[in-house]
Order: C-alpha cells, then sequence, then structure tokens
C-alpha cells in the first residue's frame, strides 16, 4: 500500500513534469491513454516504472492515433517516445521534417466553419416596373384566364401592402415576386400546367420552394414552401390545379405566404427576367381555386 503510494507520487510528479513540457494536449491524451490510472508518459519518462508500465505505454501509443488522427495525438506520441518514431507512420508527419521533441506542441487552431455559401437562386436580372405592361409575345392575364389558369393558393389570402409587391425594395436587391398572405399548410397549386424544373431549399431567402415551367412559356417560382410540404420533384409534369407545396414560412420571412414569381425567359436563365406576378394573380383570383 505504501509503496504503491509511493509510486503513484512518482508517477504524479513525473507526469507533471512531462505535461509542463508537453502542454495540456499531452495531459489530456495521458488521460486517454491510460484509463487504469498509470500515466503512459512514466514508461519513458521514469527509471522507476514498472517494466510492465513500459510494455503498455510502448503499446498504447499506437492507440493515440487511433483516438481520432488528429495531430495532437501525432506530437504526444513522438514526445513520449523520447524521439522514437511511432510504431505506425501518419501521413501528416511528412509536414513536420523539424519536429523537436520536446517542444511544447502548438494546439493546432481549427479553422473556423466558413459562413455557408448562399444557394444560387436570385442571379439579379432586369426588372420592369411594376404595373407595366405585359412584355411583348408574352402571354397575357386574360390569355391565361382563357387557357384555364388557377389562383395559385386554395382559400382565404391578400396581397398585404407596399412591402409584399413586386418591385419593392430589399436589403440588396428589390422584391422579383408577389406575396400571396394566407395561413400556414394552405394549399398551393400550379396555376398553369407545366414541368417542374427545381425544387430545393434557400436558408436564407426562398425557404423550400419550386419552379416551374409551364406550357405558355412563363416560368413560375413558389417560395417559402412549409417544410415537407413540397409535392412535386424536378422534372415532373403537373397539371393546372396539382398540388406544389402548402403555404408556409420557411427561409427568409416573417410569417406565412406564397412568395410567387413570374418569369419571362426561363427563370433564372440568362436573358430572364421576372415580371408583376399582380396582374395575373388578379385575374385568376375569379376563376376557380382563389
Ligand atoms: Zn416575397
Amino acid at each position: 500500500m505504501r509503496h504503491a503510494s509511493k509510486a503513484a507520487t512518482h508517477v504524479t510528479a513525473a507526469a507533471l513534469l512531462a505535461a509542463a513540457i508537453a502542454g495540456p494536449w499531452a495531459t489530456m491524451a495521458q488521460a486517454l491513454d491510460s484509463p487504469g490510472g498509470t500515466p503512459a508518459v512514466a514508461a519513458s519518462s521514469s527509471a522507476s516504472a514498472p517494466a510492465d508500465a513500459a510494455q503498455a505505454g510502448g503499446a498504447t501509443a499506437p492507440s493515440t492515433h487511433g483516438t481520432g488522427g488528429t495531430e495532437y495525438g501525432i506530437v504526444l506520441a513522438r514526445s513520449r517516445a523520447s524521439g522514437v518514431a511511432p510504431p505506425h507512420k501518419h501521413s501528416h508527419s511528412s509536414r513536420r521534417p523539424s519536429f523537436k521533441p520536446k517542444a511544447k506542441p502548438k494546439p493546432k487552431v481549427l479553422p473556423k466553419p466558413k459562413p455557408k455559401p448562399k444557394p444560387s437562386k436570385p442571379a439579379p436580372a432586369p426588372v420592369p416596373p411594376a404595373g407595366s405592361a405585359t412584355p411583348p409575345g408574352v402571354p397575357t392575364p386574360a390569355q391565361t384566364v382563357s387557357e384555364g389558369a388557377l389562383f395559385p393558393v386554395i382559400g382565404e389570402h391578400s396581397f398585404g401592402n407596399a412591402e409584399n409587391r413586386f418591385g419593392a425594395g430589399r436589403v440588396g436587391h428589390i422584391h422579383e415576386g408577389q406575396d400571396v398572405l394566407a395561413s400556414e399548410g394552405q394549399e398551393v397549386v400550379a396555376p398553369l400546367a407545366g414541368t417542374i424544373i427545381t425544387t430545393a431549399y434557400q436558408a436564407g431567402g426562398a425557404g423550400w420552394y419550386a419552379a416551374e415551367h409551364t406550357v405558355d412559356g412563363l416560368d413560375f417560382f413558389y417560395a417559402h414552401c412549409q417544410a415537407g410540404s413540397l409535392a412535386v420533384s424536378a422534372e415532373q409534369t403537373v397539371s393546372a390545379g396539382q398540388a406544389i407545396c402548402k403555404v408556409g414560412q420557411t427561409g427568409d420571412a416573417t410569417g406565412p405566404h406564397l412568395h410567387f414569381e413570374v418569369w419571362v425567359g426561363g427563370w433564372q436563365a440568362a436573358g430572364g427576367y421576372a415580371i408583376d406576378p399582380l396582374p395575373y394573380l388578379e385575374a385568376w383570383e375569379h376563376v376557380g381555386g382563389g
């Protein structure tokens, strides 16, 4: 008992010395290496340590690498072994040719997580002023109505106020759509038949969204869908009135609404641009769904 306690004191001193040399990372790794309480460092730095401890120290060295493969582990294994190369070569070691065993290992500063790059949605496009006439060659609201276009939100809704309008100012850009305010979970449907271009999630902007290329050549963009409500996927054909998603407030939204865009020349395409959806929405309000 007395001997054991003495040995423990000795080992602790050795451990402290090693810790002072190798720094807090060494202490941490020692703890990892020595679940039984005998710091492995004693094996190489103290002659009075039991021989089996030395073996244990040698045997546990590789496991240091196994505890995650961090560079801390590599540095430690070398400093403990007093310059003896660790049993297995680590690919990182080639980058440290001038390693000094006694040098205090500098904890490597982990790279800061980079801010998530914004998904490539809104590439700024030329936007005609709100209320401008439908561009030549573009299906007019009346035309789409005659083709059976439907309002995209089923049930109660409103168009909000000025800030919900197409062309309203936003930080760094302008509002390229018309907001249709409604309750969370109300059905969003395709006003016109077409093909889904894409569906995706944009955390800082559109949230869950879908884009559709319609049979009329217009592209529609539906944003802020309720999470898990998207009922379509890319390349899927949809008919007028078919469910797209449900009204939600995902992404950059302060309340449930459908952010609806109408594009001419291709959604987000080179040469494509958004036009004011309100004349279309108002025309569709009085037919079918809305
Ligand atoms: Zn909006």
